[in-house]
């Protein structure tokens, strides 16, 4: 099943090209809110199941006309350093837990988005594998974690280096939370859709060419023990967001650095889910 979200209302794919408005579907039963169908998301997926397209109009849908399919998430979370390559590019240890921010949620953005890169910034890259919720969550083990997983969309964890990096303690927050910096979708897929949802190909391209492409099997902490890890400590809510952490191949580890250019477009792709496009422009 997919869910896309567009003028604040959630839809439910019917193909590739078509949708129904949710709350029009159901009679006011579900919608048109999309957080409120993560709040209702076991009813919700039930309804959807036995849902057959010839009881609504179909809607074309225009990714480009998309917005993130959590646009009002409650809770956003960043998990760094989470492929070995990546670790090693960035100069840290791999870890033996996992680094947790936020991105603060205005910097959440729709699949394909027009982004201003800070004055003087270094902004970089990061394809990631992003986890939407679908049911209250806390302190859950492994084997239960794909149950409270609604589903899954592609993203670009933005990142400005010079703040992130910042004296004291770093401010990963900051860096990653200007405006359009948490770009996801195009749609949230469900993980019944996939054959392993443990093992989903991601990459992003720039300007056509590759930067990064990995498998999420390659994840040191993958989504199972990254929810029973962050449910060990917050109560993760229906439509909160994760990050999952980006592999290898940001402009970060290259020599010299590579940053983000004005008039540049990056494609980020994942197996299974489809693309979502951002373009560059220089502050004002
Ligand atoms: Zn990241």
């Amino acid at each position: 099943m997919r869910i896309a979200v567009r003028d604040g209302s959630a839809l439910l794919l019917t193909s590739k090209t078509t949708a129904v408005d949710v709350a029009a579907a159901s009679g006011g039963r579900f919608g048109p809110d999309p957080l409120s169908i993560y709040e209702q998301w076991e009813g919700f997926t039930v309804w959807a199941e036995a849902f057959t397209t010839s009881e609504a109009d179909p809607i074309a849908v225009d990714p480009r006309e998309l917005d993130s399919p959590s646009p009002a998430a409650r809770q956003v979370f960043g998990i760094g350093l989470n492929y070995r390559k990546h670790a090693e590019e960035s100069g840290f240890p791999v870890p033996d837990q996992p680094p947790v921010f936020t991105k603060f949620l205005t910097s959440l953005a729709a699949p394909f988005t027009e982004v201003t890169l800070p004055p003087g910034g270094n902004t970089d890259w990061e394809v990631e594998l992003v986890v939407v919720i679908g049911r209250q969550t806390h302190d859950i083990t492994e084997d239960e974690a794909w149950g409270h997983v609604a589903g899954l969309c592609i993203g670009q964890d933005l990142s400005e280096r010079i703040l992130q990096m910042a004296d004291p303690t770093t401010q990963f927050s900051l860096g990653k939370s200007f405006p359009r910096f948490g770009p996801f979708g195009p749609w949230l897929v469900t993980p019944d859709e996939f054959p392993d949802p443990d093992n989903i190909e991601i990459g992003c391209s720039l300007d056509g060419e590759e930067m990064q492409r990995t498998r999420t099997n390659d994840l040191i902490f993958s989504v199972p023990l990254l929810l029973a890890h962050l449910s060990s400590t917050v109560t993760l809510l229906p439509g909160d967001v994760i990050f999952t952490g980006t592999p290898g191949g940001v402009g970060l580890g290259m020599k010299p650095p590579r940053w983000l250019a004005p008039g540049e477009t990056l494609v980020s792709w994942a197996e299974g889910i489809g693309s979502i496009e951002q373009t560059f422009v220089k502050a004002k």
